[in-house]
């Protein structure tokens, strides 16, 4: 049931499309030598027109095109991430407007750093911004003073740190304005009540205090900036103002327990330790409401404060979505009691979900409209949780997973762009009306507020032009995205079918039914009760369809990933129910034995526009499933006592 309307997006499995990239490299790779050219058309030739024909030349040709033979070669071992073959990580076929804006960008060689360096791109990345924050219902006209930010990232990882770090700024604001305290500016009672305002009261009183500068003499001004700047978390670093502010102590993270271990790497890096990130129960792989609830109480009893709290749009492992909008009016609720937090949505594998419940005007279609394009999708948690999104703080979400675009594309997005002043390396944030940039000019000086310094601009370009050639709807964008729904929905009925067919031979388990298009099959050998053959039965099952560097590629049929369940994540009575369905034994799981101590299972990322070909008729879902069927027999363990009769 592809659509025909995904026939230009992509190369294409075969290469279809070879002949519409080919073109338009050869059209704007001569394009760009004509701009140089035009530049100075005056200024000859600096490289002889003949320097091709000497020797020197010639040799550095012959090792170029040896050494670039050589990498061509190598590289033939990649994994064909392009073939509708391949069910394993989250990374398919490439977009053509990504790749083809990329490479006319990359001879620019813009740095999106700073306008100075990128006096076009940075214009695009800043736009790129306002169309994800669009995507997900955030304010996204620059007119409007609350309007959101975004920008890209190396990756989802900085993205997520990004939004730790912004969190600490915001909910430090207040001690630190209650420390100096201006006068006119009443802040809070106590610093522990500071310290729990939500972050859009902080962004609040930044306003009230940039406002109540900007009416000082410049001498006074410069006066107080300087006591701001040395009461801040960002001057004195974390130990020292912990120790300014004994009634404070260092906040928590609250996320889930299978959240992306870009979280943990985070809480390293800011310097409060793994130790401060709670790591919240989960019921059938979705953050368990009551658990977090009853954390953050016990916290509040104790006097802990909560920096931010993550929910995911799309685990990496399982796919599955958390209950935003339940964690937004739990959030709500919280706030009211004078206990606040933010609330970060980690996206990175689902945000561009979000493009199948986008009207072309921007508003959010009704559950009706979309469940009727599919049979189960979006389950109704699902439609509300990307409903609530426009009410969390920040959003990670990664043009280079779901959004089809070359490594190197992350983004992260805020609510209100006016808490952006407080990442800044300079403090000359504050602006009288008569200077107050417009909200481009501001962010043309972008190296100020991310993490990285020089960046790619053409990274940036490919985003955007991607974004205007498929604009996030579901229309258009959301063609793609409903294709990989489809898939997904076709793979969840051949699996069950496939469990029917197989009983004999294997036991075969969906832990979860996904929620996007990650799909995951627990399998057992029948008669077998033990965890640790059942392990080694699926690792030599991902022997055949894992990738091996030393095997030719062509010998493989198909690609799947893997992950684990673990009873610290599934809680016991989840992971007693999918053993029963196995006819594992749970005695068989062993806490400190690494044979045994979790369930192996296969994971499927439905990505390719492909698996389901309808040009030529061929299922290469049904294609996997018969491959599964055919090549177990020597697989499936021998060993007598492992069985029970
Ligand atoms: C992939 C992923 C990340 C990390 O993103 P990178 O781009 O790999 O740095 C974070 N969170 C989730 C949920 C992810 O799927």
């Amino acid at each position: 049931m592809t659509e025909t309307n995904l026939y230009p997006c992509f190369l294409g499995p075969y290469g279809e499309n070879d002949a519409l990239l080919e073109k338009l490299m050869l059209e704007f790779l001569r394009d760009h030598v004509y701009w140089r050219r035009n530049f100075h058309p005056e200024d000859p030739p600096a490289i002889p027109t003949q320097a091709a024909q000497q020797p020197a030349f010639q040799e550095f040709e012959a090792r170029l095109r040896r050494e670039l033979h050589t990498l061509s070669a190598l590289l033939k071992r990649s994994v064909p991430f392009h073939s509708p073959r391949y069910l394993g990580h989250m990374v398919s076929d490439l977009l053509i407007p990504g790749l083809a804006a990329q490479m006319l960008a990359l001879p620019y060689n813009p740095n999106n750093v700073s306008d100075e360096a990128a006096p076009v791109t940075i214009d695009l990345e800043i736009k790129v911004g306002l169309q994800l924050a669009r995507l997900f219902g955030f304010p996204c006209d620059p007119q409007q003073e609350n309007c959101a930010f975004g920008h890209l990232t190396s990756g989802g990882t900085l993205a997520n740190f990004q939004a730790l770090r912004l969190a600490l700024a915001l909910k430090c604001l207040p001690v630190t304005l209650r420390t100096i305290a201006p006068p006119e500016l009443s802040v809070s009672d106590s610093d522990y009540e500071a310290f729990n305002r939500p972050p859009h009261q902080a962004i609040e009183l930044l306003i009230a205090w940039q406002q109540w500068l900007a009416g000082l003499s410049s001498g006074e001004r410069i006066h107080w900036q300087q006591r701001f700047e040395s009461e801040r978390i960002e001057q004195l670093g974390s130990v020292r103002f912990f120790a300014q502010h004994p009634a404070l102590s260092p906040p928590v993270v609250m996320a889930p327990v299978t959240a992306h271990y870009s979280w943990s790497k985070g809480m390293k890096l800011l310097g409060l330790g793994r130790e401060q990130l709670i790591l919240v129960p989960e019921s059938g792989m979705r953050l368990d409401m009551d658990a977090f609830d009853q954390i953050l109480r016990e916290l509040r009893a104790s006097k802990r404060s909560v920096l931010l709290a993550v929910a995911v749009l799309g685990t990496t492992e399982f796919g599955t979505i958390d209950p935003i909008h339940e964690l937004v009016a739990l959030r709500e609720r919280y706030v009211a009691e004078g206990y606040g937090f933010t609330l970060h949505v980690d996206a990175a594998w689902g945000g561009y979900l979000a493009t199948l419940f986008r009207k072309e005007d921007g508003q959010l279609r009704s559950f009706e409209e979309i469940r009727d394009e599919f049979t189960h999708f979006p389950n109704p948690c699902t439609y509300a949780a990307m409903a609530a999104l426009k009410q969390v703080d920040s959003i990670t979400v990664d043009p280079h997973k779901l959004g089809y675009l070359a490594f190197g594309t992350g983004a992260f997005v805020y609510r209100d762009h006016r808490a952006m002043e407080l990442l800044t390396e300079t403090a000359d944030y504050v602006f009288t009306d008569a200077t107050t940039p417009g909200y481009f000019n501001r962010y043309r000086k972008l190296g100020r507020y991310i993490l990285e310094g020089s960046k790619s601009g053409a990274a940036a370009a490919a985003v955007y032009v991607t974004h205007r050639v498929l604009p996030l709807d579901h229309q258009h964008f959301g063609q793609i995205t409903r294709q990989t729904i489809r898939s997904t929905e076709a793979f969840v009925v051949r699996a069950e079918q496939f469990t029917r067919d197989i009983a004999a031979r294997l036991r075969v388990c969906m832990p979860y039914l996904p929620d996007t298009n990650l799909v995951c099959l627990a399998i057992n050998p029948t008669g077998n009760r033990d965890v640790a053959v059942a392990n080694t039965f699926i690792r030599k099952l991902h022997d055949v369809l894992g990738t091996d560097p030393s095997i030719p590629l062509q010998s493989r049929e198909f690609f799947c990933s893997t992950t684990t369940l673990r009873t610290q994540t599934l809680g016991e009575q989840d992971m007693h129910r999918i053993l029963t369905i196995l006819g594992l034994d749970p005695a068989s799981m062993q806490d400190n034995d690494p044979q045994s101590d979790r369930l192996l299972i296969l994971r499927h990322t439905l990505m390719n526009p492909f698996h389901l070909d309808a040009e030529n008729d061929i299922s290469y879902i049904d294609g996997y499933f018969e491959y599964l069927s055919h090549h177990l027999d020597g697989l499936l363990p021998t060993d007598p006592p492992t069985f029970v009769n």
